[in-house]
């Protein structure tokens, strides 16, 4: 045997990983580029579950969707979606099986670590008027102060009207922020724990300096922010209770690196991958061969709980729904069936190699930047526990419909055994019998205020979500 083929046979039997844009062909490499333009408009425009939800339903109206409430009946190639709330959506295209066949899922979350507003939250101190906040899902809090904040959200009032806010964005409007000890006087504070060094309840937005221009007036400053509320949005101070009011970063999502191979934004937990199975369904040419399901679920970042989370019956009452207008008649049977036979993945982020912190991960099995879309057999933490720990059956077929579609693709597990650990939504899905893995873009500086992702991997998201909605299972 000469020695060329010994290389050969050498590659067929042993796996090695290879950075995406080795192999990528210039076409390919083009639509990664015009992806991730489109994927930095969503990105940028999106800052809560609520305006994620919104934006998706911009693009899926755009795109002949309509609302559930629209249909009598169902048949092959009907676009519908059904919202939740306004935060929780979910969005399907009828392929040509029966619904008792199953459904292709991709299932993602659009809700991001952030701070929220208390209900009473407005207070003055060092004449200078604030917000109290309790944040939202898991973040070091360090990593919040002093950063230009935006304030996005909504206030209803008790007769219904909902008064959306968002100030911040826009280079014409001012930020706010979280104020840190200067070093000069931090010596108790740099000898605490980095978990410690900022407190929760320490996380307050300063709002305001100058008091209201009127005689005696108690409290001058907050009551000067409140009139400014007031003129600009008719709110009163009392309309802090029925309000959802988010502070989030306030910039928009830009390429990041000299040779612009990444994109740095906020929230890309999971909005990316949210994002990337949107533009999969979307971008469906032809009627599917499954029915194509996307659900962009709230409050996965706390637990999946709430009536917009992943754990309530949202999805189960929808697919009950398509289930009654695709048949003549409704079959409580017909509806296990197809959530038992139906397919999902899990389209959530995991952690990229991070050479900074190597300590955290096994490199071989860490996810590695733009060596494409990262397949996570099992989550948990502390031996697996709490992990959907998805059938090698499953993971056959995935790597065969990722190979057949030219998928760049790596498997990886959320850092190396015993040091954290982390969960989707997947395990709630699998309640159903269903099939279901985690698959998503890796981040790094996950649940940071900017998190990085590769383009070349946010492609391969969004390429190999479009493949798996389109299998045939053969
Ligand atoms: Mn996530
Ligand atoms: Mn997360």
């Amino acid at each position: 045997m000469n020695k060329k083929k010994t290389t050969k046979k050498m590659e067929a039997i042993t796996y090695t990983r290879k950075n995406g844009y080795t192999k990528i062909s210039p076409a390919t490499l083009k639509n990664i580029e015009n992806f991730s333009k489109t994927y930095l408009t969503y990105l940028g425009d999106s800052k809560t579950e609520r305006e994620a939800h919104d934006e998706a339903v911009k693009l899926l109206d755009k795109a002949g969707f309509k609302n559930l409430a629209d249909f009598k009946s169902l048949k092959a190639g009907d676009k519908v979606y059904k919202s939740c709330d306004g935060k929780t959506l979910m969005a399907v295209v009828i392929g040509k099986q029966p619904l008792e066949k199953g459904m292709h899922i991709l299932g993602a979350h659009t809700d991001s670590p952030r701070i929220d507003i208390k209900q009473n939250p407005l207070y003055e101190a060092g004449d200078m008027a604030l917000l109290d906040t309790h944040y939202y899902g898991g973040i070091k809090k360090y990593q919040w102060v002093t950063i230009p904040l935006a304030i996005h959200g909504v206030f209803i009032k008790p007769n219904g009207k909902k008064i959306t806010i968002n100030i911040g964005e826009n280079p014409n409007e001012p930020v706010l922020c979280i104020s840190d000890i200067l070093p000069h006087l931090a010596q108790d504070q740099m000898g605490k724990s980095m978990a410690k060094g900022i407190e929760g309840e320490n996380l307050d937005i300063i709002v305001g300096s100058i008091p209201v221009n009127e005689k005696n007036k108690k409290e001058a400053i907050k009551h000067n922010v409140l009139k400014i509320l007031n003129k600009k949005y008719g709110i009163v101070e009392e309309d802090f209770l029925s309000a959802e009011i988010e502070i989030v970063p306030a910039a928009r999502p830009r390429h990041a690196g000299l040779d612009e191979s990444m994109i740095l934004g906020y929230g890309q937990d999971d909005r990316v991958c949210a994002y990337a199975s949107l533009e999969a369904l979307l971008n469906l040419k032809q009627v599917p061969h499954y029915t194509s399901c996307v659900l962009l679920c709230d409050k996965e970042e706390i637990g999946s709980v709430g009536a917009t989370g992943m754990a309530s019956n949202f999805f189960e009452n929808v697919s009950s729904e398509l289930v009654n207008l695709a048949y003549p008649q409704y079959n409580e049977l017909i509806l296990k069936r197809m959530l038992n036979n139906s397919w999902m993945l899990s389209a959530d982020v995991n952690a990229l190699f991070d050479p900074l912190f190597p300590g955290a991960f096994e490199k071989k099995n860490a996810a590695i930047i733009n060596h494409g879309l990262c397949v996570t057999k099992f989550t948990g933490s502390r031996g697996k526990a709490g992990a959907n720990d998805a059938n090698a059956e499953f993971v056959a077929h995935i790597r065969r419909i990722f190979d057949k579609a030219d998928i760049v693709w790596q498997t990886a597990e959320l850092g190396k055994v015993d040091v954290g650990g982390g969960g989707t939504i997947a395990h709630l899905m699998a309640r159903y019998g269903m099939n279901v893995i985690d698959c998503g873009v890796g981040l790094l500086s996950m649940h940071a205020p900017m998190e990085l992702a590769g383009k070349l991997d946010i492609y391969m998201a969004y390429a190999g979500y479009l493949a798996f909605l389109k299998d045939t299972r053969k």
